[in-house]
């Protein structure tokens, strides 16, 4: 059985979700930072623990000044 990378609790077949190469309960895969349920393939990753592609992982790692949603620059320069 394995286990999920996010509680270390083994996942049975009804809530895995397999994501990054890992199966997690359906209810662990989400956005280490806003906490939105993610689905597979459908999020982006940091250092093995999951994000959502936006706005988390774009906001965090993308580029800047790319922002959809008008956020007028306010880069420093
Ligand atoms: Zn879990
Ligand atoms: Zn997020």
């Amino acid at each position: 059985m394995p286990k999920c990378p996010k509680c270390e609790k083994e996942v049975y077949f009804a809530e895995r979700v397999t994501s990054m190469g890992k199966d997690w309960h359906r209810s662990c895969l989400k956005c280490e930072k806003c906490g939105k349920t993610l689905t597979s393939g459908g999020h982006s990753e940091h250092e093995g623990k999951p994000y959502c592609n936006h706005p988390c992982y774009s906001a965090m790692f993308g580029p800047k000044g790319f922002g959809r949603g008008g956020a007028e620059s306010h880069t420093f320069k």
